[in-house]
């Protein structure tokens, strides 16, 4: 049997421990190892499994005779074993790509800066309400790969990052979404957009004229970068600012033509509030559509679509005071989206892990539509100073208990309090599931 193709897995979390049950129900020799600890949910299942693993190292003769190397996406390609595959020309690839190897199943793959989860999510409602036999992986949930070994779906949505993508050569989506391209992650990316861009665009790879690109035209970077990209895919463009494009906004209405036949429904109807997730229903809409799926059920999705938590989540309105959980905005350009969306005064808990943010692009509108900010952060510094005079009211706090407390103290009856950090949790939180659930937490104890 020395024939057996050996393959290791780096990273012994969802994606990792996905592939690593797949590539071993293929009848590979298999080895997944792990620098830090691995969860005790996830070593069970490599027990169970009977895959060969390590942690809190990456042993080098262990890794360096593979065949193929699947990547978490979490793993840089500065770290000393991925660099050293490299220069031995091993293959790395991503859960992905691999998984895309053993199913059939049409692929419907999201991917962008902002809005992946909750285009996907709300896709896969979709096709569920159509009765249609579909699987939701990517970020979200059981990994791609796990379900590919012990699911038997028709169809799968899926959510990819861009560090998915870097991975990813021979899969091809039948189709591909692209929501909006704003610069994030730079520090993976040697910090030059256009490696992001690149890598992003990874979605289109392999299309042909039987596949759909559904892409935003109101977004610039995208725009630039397609007149310079040969596809044969059927593009699909929404926009709000032209009613030239697939999907497309008049009178208070979204439209949708395709293939000669409109949808209809009100802006008004939609579930999702704000100006972005007018674009992620857009997108959704259109793949609908391109699925065959029918426009009741599309509208019905649209109407009755409950959200993902803690994306402009609405938690509780105490004494005539809405509190909005945003936790998941880590970037400026989430937070610009939620501020946007704002009807009310509201006060805004901002701050966290920085990930160089320029503030100054939230500045108008948090003149006009913030009364009060609440830092939440172990510095503050960079906002403050990018804020002061704009707001008359700036405080700093250091746990979300002192940060609630003070909002509630802040807000007056018929105002909002806004969770929408624009920076990552790691500072004071776990992650932004922990600063959501803490947020909700302590305003449910008011
Ligand atoms: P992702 O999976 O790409 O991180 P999510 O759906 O989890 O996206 O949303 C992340 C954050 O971005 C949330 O704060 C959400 O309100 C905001 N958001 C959602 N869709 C968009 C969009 N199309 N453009 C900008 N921000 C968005």
């Amino acid at each position: 049997m020395t024939d057996i193709k050996r393959i290791v897995v780096l990273g012994g979390a969802e994606s990792g421990v996905g592939a690593a049950v797949l590539a071993k129900l293929k009848g590979f020799e298999v080895f997944l190892s792990d620098s830090g600890i691995i969860r005790g949910k996830y070593k069970e299942v490599l027990e169970a499994y009977d895959i060969d693993f390590e942690e809190g190292k990456h042993t080098s003769n262990k890794i360096m005779d593979a065949a193929e190397v699947i990547k978490s996406p979490g793993i840089s390609e500065k770290v000393e074993i991925v660099k050293s595959l490299r220069d031995k020309k091993i293959p790395i690839i991503s859960e992905i790509e691999f998984a895309g190897r053993y199913t059939t199943a049409k692929k419907i793959c999201i991917t962008g800066s902002n809005g992946k989860t909750t285009t996907a999510t709300l896709i896969h409602h979709m096709m569920k309400k159509a009765g249609m036999n579909v699987g939701l992986a990517g970020n979200v949930g059981e990994s791609f790969a796990m379900q590919v070994a012990t699911q038997n779906y028709d169809y799968y949505v899926i959510e990819l990052s861009s560090f998915q993508l870097d991975g990813m050569f021979d899969f091809t989506a039948d189709i591909a979404i692209l929501l909006n391209i704003t610069p994030d992650h730079l520090d993976r990316y040697d910090y030059e957009l256009q490696n992001y861009v690149d890598s992003k665009f990874r979605i289109i790879n392999n299309l042909n004229q039987d596949n759909f690109f559904i892409f935003c035209s109101d977004d610039d970077i995208t725009i630039k970068e397609l007149e310079k990209i040969v596809t044969t895919a059927q593009k699909l463009p929404f926009s709000i600012k032209t009613a030239t494009t697939t999907a497309f906004i008049e009178n208070n209405y979204m439209n949708i033509n395709y293939r000669g036949d409109d949808f209809t429904i009100s802006l008004d109807e939609l579930s999702l509030r704000g100006k972005h997730n007018i674009y992620n229903s857009m997108a959704a809409g259109i793949a609908g559509r391109v699925l065959d799926i029918r426009k009741d059920i599309i509208r019905e999705s649209l109407i009755d679509f409950q959200g993902v938590e803690h994306r402009l989540e609405h938690v509780l309105k105490i004494h005539d005071v809405d509190f909005i959980n945003d936790s998941k905005a880590t970037n400026i350009n989430s937070a610009w989206y939620a501020l946007e969306s704002m009807s009310t005064p509201t006060v805004w808990i901002v701050g966290g892990q920085d990930k160089g943010n320029d503030y100054a692009e939230l500045a108008e509108l948090v003149k006009q539509k913030v009364k009060a900010i609440v830092c939440l952060g172990i510095d503050n510094s960079k906002i403050i100073k990018a804020f002061d005079g704009l707001v008359p009211t700036i405080i700093e706090t250091k746990s979300m208990n002192e940060a609630v407390k003070n909002c509630y103290k802040l807000a007056k009856k018929g105002e909002t309090v806004l969770l929408s950090p624009a920076c990552a949790s790691f500072d004071l939180f776990e992650n932004y599931e922990d600063r959501g659930s803490q947020f909700k937490e302590c305003v449910r104890e008011l």
